[in-house]
């Protein structure tokens, strides 16, 4: 049964979270619970934020803007990690807002963020998105072209927290996540963003440090919702 507030649905989610990071002998305290508030109205978000909630997850950078002006001005020591594709024109606006941009994908990105960075001073975390299955769709670098763009991200001085996945919808979600634990540890980066409303449990056994959720949080979204 859905808990009714959103209050109980944070506390359920901690709980689940919990129990699957003390399964993998992991601590709780190594996971960062990202709130995905995209197509959420402020209202919706506000219990999060009274119940102390600060991680926000939002996909695309003009309505986080919007939305997020007047939430921040109320709780300023929010976090707000950006879950969508980013177009290198609005790098400069994503670094001036997110403190994690969790979509970094392609050396043109890489350059416009690094331009950003110095320019504004800010440095976002930045997770390198991994197409694990190749999917035509999805944004996220192919598995090959990871070692190049890794090397290219660290050279332009990206602060590189870890790496992110969205695995192909339908199948089971376990060996992506692996497979993404397995790269990051070639590649010595210590960040796993992976795991949503359906999957995060698993994720957090094989060893996620962010997970990004938004209907377990918020309950379904509307139509028009796209996916990345
Ligand atoms: C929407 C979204 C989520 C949250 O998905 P839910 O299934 O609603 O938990 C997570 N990650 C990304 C990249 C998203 O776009």
């Amino acid at each position: 049964m859905t808990p009714a507030s959103a209050e109980q649905r944070l506390a359920q989610v901690y709980d689940d979270i919990a129990r699957s990071a003390r399964l993998a002998r992991r601590s709780p305290d190594e996971i960062t619970l990202i709130a995905v508030s995209k197509t959420q109205e402020s209202d919706a978000i506000r219990p999060l934020l009274e119940a102390g909630h600060r991680d926000f997850g939002e996909n695309r950078v003009q309505e986080a803007a919007t939305k997020w002006s007047a939430l921040k001005a109320d709780y300023p020591d929010v976090r707000l990690h950006l879950v969508g594709q980013l177009q290198s024109n609005k790098a400069g606006e994503a670094v001036a807002l997110f403190d994690a941009i969790h979509s970094v994908d392609r050396p043109s990105l890489v350059d416009a963020i690094a331009q950003a960075i110095e320019q504004s001073g800010r440095a976002p975390a930045c997770f390198i998105q991994v197409n694990l299955a190749d999917e035509e769709q999805k944004g996220g670098c192919p598995v090959a072209a990871l070692p190049a763009l890794l090397d290219h991200a660290r050279d332009a001085g990206l602060r590189i927290a870890g790496l992110m996945c969205l695995p192909p919808a339908d199948l089971e979600p376990a060996p992506w996540f692996a497979l993404l634990a397995e790269l990051a540890g070639r590649h010595d980066v210590t960040g796993l963003s992976m795991g949503m409303s359906g999957d995060y449990e698993t994720a957090v056994t094989i060893g996620a440090t962010h997970v990004r959720i938004g209907t377990a949080l918020f309950g379904e979204r509307g139509s028009g919702d796209v996916r990345t």
